[in-house]
Order: C-alpha cells, then structure tokens, then sequence
C-alpha cells in the first residue's frame, strides 16, 4: 500500500443482488463472507463484516496488497469491490479523507459521485458532489469531467457513516463457490474441460477434480498438466482436490475384448462410473465434462446419450453450445489455454482407430461390456488412484486413495457397494 494513503483502509465489496430474494440471501452472503476470508487469510487477518448491503474487509497486518487484490478479483459472488476508508456522516470528514486518498493518485480530471442507500438518510447528493468537488478543485487545481473522468471519487452513504473511495475494481461476479453444492469435474488437459469446470465453479459449485491417464502405457504429461490446471482453477476456490486415475490397464482390458470402433465410447462409460463412484465419496452431486455437441466422434448426440446411459447422476456439460473459437477465447481469458496446448497424450487416444462410430447404442455397449467385469475393473481403479490436496495457497499434498477414504466410508456412501 502506498505510505501517503490512509493507515485504516478496508476493503468494501458488493455482491450483486440479482436473483438474490428470501431465504437464499442471508446463506449467500454468509458464503460469500467465508469465501472471501479464505481468499484474503494469505495476505492479512481477514475479517469481513456485514454492513448494509455490503461486506466489509478488515485488511490488519496487510502484506502484498496487490496479491490480496488479485485474489479478491477471484470470488465468485464479489461484483466489484475498493479499498475504502469509513468516516462518520460529515460532509467535511468525506472531503478530507478524499483528498488524503487521491493525494497519490496522478488524473488529469475527476468526478465525484455520492450514492445514498436510504432516501431518508438527511444528506443531499447532490450538494455532497458539488461540495466535495469543490474543494478538491481547490486544493489539486484538477478540472471535473462528468463524462469521461480520469478519475471518479465515490462516496457511499449508509445510515451513519459515508464510505469514500477512489479505485473500482470489478470481480467475477457469479455465485459464491460452494452455496449450490458440489460437483466433480473429469478434468483432461485439453482446452474445454478447465473452461466447463470454472463455469460450473461460476454459478456456485465447489468442483472436485478428476483426471485419467494412460499409464503404464502413456506418458505421465497428461497428469502433469491436469495439476496445472487444477492449480489454475484452485485460485477460484482456495482449496481443491485432484484424483489422478490411472486407467491404461483398464483401457487394455478393453481393448482385447471389444470392437476398435466402440473403444472412446466404452472409455468415456467407465470414465462416467469411476467420476460417479468418487463424486459418491465426495458428496458431489453432479459430473462435469467439457464436451461441446458435434465437436468430435463422441459427442454426437447418440454418442453422449450413449456415454451418460452408464451412470445415473446428472452430467453438466457448461459448453455444450459453445464453438471452438469461443471455448479459446474463454480458456485464454481464464489462463488455462497455454497450459492446455502443451503437448501430451491424452488417455483417450489410446488404441483408438482413425473412424470410431458416431452412432453407438447404450443397448449394444452394454453388449460388449457384458464380457468384462466392469464392477472389478472399476475397484482395482479407483484403489489404485492418487488424491492431490491444494490448500488456498496453491501448495499441494499428495495421498494415496487408502490414506482418504477407508472401506468403511466407501460402503456406507456406495448404494451398490
Ligand atoms: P477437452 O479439451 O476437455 O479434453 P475435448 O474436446 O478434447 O475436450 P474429449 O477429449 O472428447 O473432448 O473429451 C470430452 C470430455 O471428457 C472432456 O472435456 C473431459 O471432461 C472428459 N475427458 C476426456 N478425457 C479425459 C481425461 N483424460 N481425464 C479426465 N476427463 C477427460
Ligand atoms: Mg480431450
């Protein structure tokens, strides 16, 4: 924080109000107030208070301000937010501590904009504007621009005290992580499936992450930037887990039992019952994926029925009427597109013929899968998969699956057990 600015700054968030009506708002704003003091805990004591319809940030013991911002800018929920400075409701008090707070501040021209939240709050908007502009034209010799200011002092007046600030800054807006529910996430290292699990993230689910690897007969590069990207997403949530599973043996399982054509389609099926067993463990309600309709052999329509006909939990697929170019675009907003384009090897391509059918039937799938022991593959699997724990600074701890969940868990939460 700049030495001229004012000792006691907080910071002030807003949450947008849409949609927000009856009983969700008081377990919305609770969330949202949990979620920030996760984010904020990394760079200073992080307490946040209820005020008026807004939160409140107490940023004691600061360190790396611009870090806690670029945090801020991360919780889902936050519609905008400022460093901020309380004062009680005096019209000189407001103009002081503006002056003090733009004192810094290098504009060529300026605004001010006083808001009251109740009308009946004895203070004119109008004359605080003018007032405080005034003064600030006194002391900086700065023109006022109403139109397109370089820089716009705001005043917010709630009952009681005037909050005054200088720097907007938006957040994601969004729903705070969490206050839907949990959903798991099959997270690949291509380009789709970060975009689809952040959009999920976006309208309030906290997301458990899932990745397959070909090993032993693939490289491990497609896990390796599976943890990058989780990394990525886990800023969006201060905290996730990533379940590494190895599925070549499983695949080959496949592979000697059925028809080439069928096998990305037979892959995604079991893909679909490990992520339901795992998101079982982890009270997750739904899964994600990242396919988009008509992008691939497998995401025809009579494809994706296929796939889903295997499990009996929702499938959420956030992108599934978005084209290429706009995935791109979300995904180098997002910073997860660069990661993605490294190269690697995807489990999916593992034995897979140039042609696989479009047009597969769950009917004759499970056909084919009637000569395997699906329920004993899909075990042997999930035993043998690694669990990644972030905390919210990004830094990991990995376990093996024993070492999370004990046999006891599984029965009790596995219907088919
Ligand atoms: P992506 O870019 O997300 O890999 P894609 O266009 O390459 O998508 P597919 O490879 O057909 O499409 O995968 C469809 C979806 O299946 C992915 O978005 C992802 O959710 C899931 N998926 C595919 N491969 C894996 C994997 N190895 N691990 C976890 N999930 C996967
Ligand atoms: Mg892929």
């Amino acid at each position: 924080m700049n030495s001229r600015e004012p000792k006691d700054l907080s910071i002030l968030i807003h949450y947008d109000e849409i949609g927000l009506k009856g009983k969700n708002r008081p377990l919305f704003i609770e969330r949202l107030s949990r979620r920030i003091e996760r984010a904020a805990s990394l760079y200073c004591e992080a307490k946040v208070k209820k005020r008026t319809g807004r939160l409140v940030l107490d940023t004691s013991g600061l360190k790396a301000p611009a870090d806690l911002i670029e945090a801020l800018r991360k919780v889902f929920g936050v519609a905008y937010f400022a460093r901020a400075q309380c004062v009680p409701l005096d019209l000189e008090a407001a103009a002081n501590t503006a002056l003090e707070m733009i004192a810094p501040l290098k504009t060529q021209s300026f605004r001010v904009r006083t808001r009251k939240s109740f009308p009946t709050t004895p203070v004119s908007t109008r004359e605080w504007d003018r007032a405080i502009g005034a003064r600030i034209q006194a002391r900086r010799h700065l023109p006022v621009d109403l139109e397109r200011p370089g820089l716009t002092v705001h005043v917010e007046v709630i009952p009681r005290e005037a909050w005054v600030y200088a720097e907007k800054i938006r957040g994601p807006g969004g729903l705070p992580v969490g206050s839907v529910g949990r959903v798991a996430a099959l997270l690949s290292g291509g380009i789709d499936s970060p975009l689809a699990a952040w959009r999920i993230m976006k309208r309030g689910c906290e997301v458990v992450f899932i990745h397959f690897h070909g090993a032993p007969y693939l490289s491990r590069a497609s896990a390796d930037k599976a943890e990058d990207l989780a990394h990525v997403l886990n800023g969006y949530q201060s905290g996730s887990r990533l379940y590494m599973v190895p599925f070549g043996n499983l695949q080959k399982e496949i592979v000697l039992a059925t028809q080439p054509e069928y096998r990305v389609v037979l892959y995604r099926r079991f893909m679909m019952r490990i992520g339901e067993h795992i998101a079982g463990l982890e009270n997750a309600r739904a899964l994600v994926t990242g396919e988009s309709l008509g992008q691939v052999a497998s995401q025809t329509l009579q494809n994706l029925a296929a796939i889903e006909e295997a499990v009996r939990m929702p499938i959420l697929r956030p992108l599934i009427g978005m084209d290429k170019d706009e995935i791109i675009e979300g995904a180098k907003k997002l910073g997860t597109f660069e990661i993605s384009i490294e190269p690697d090897q995807d489990c999916c391509s593992l034995f897979v013929p140039k042609h696989p059918a479009i047009r597969s039937h769950a009917g004759h799938l499970r056909g084919l899968e009637s000569r395997l022991p699906v329920q004993e593959m899909i075990d042997k699997v999930i035993h043998e998969t690694e669990i990644i724990d972030f905390d919210a600074g990004g830094r990991t701890r990995n376990f093996s699956f024993g070492e999370i969940h004990s046999a006891e868990e599984e029965t009790a939460i596995l219907p088919n057990a």
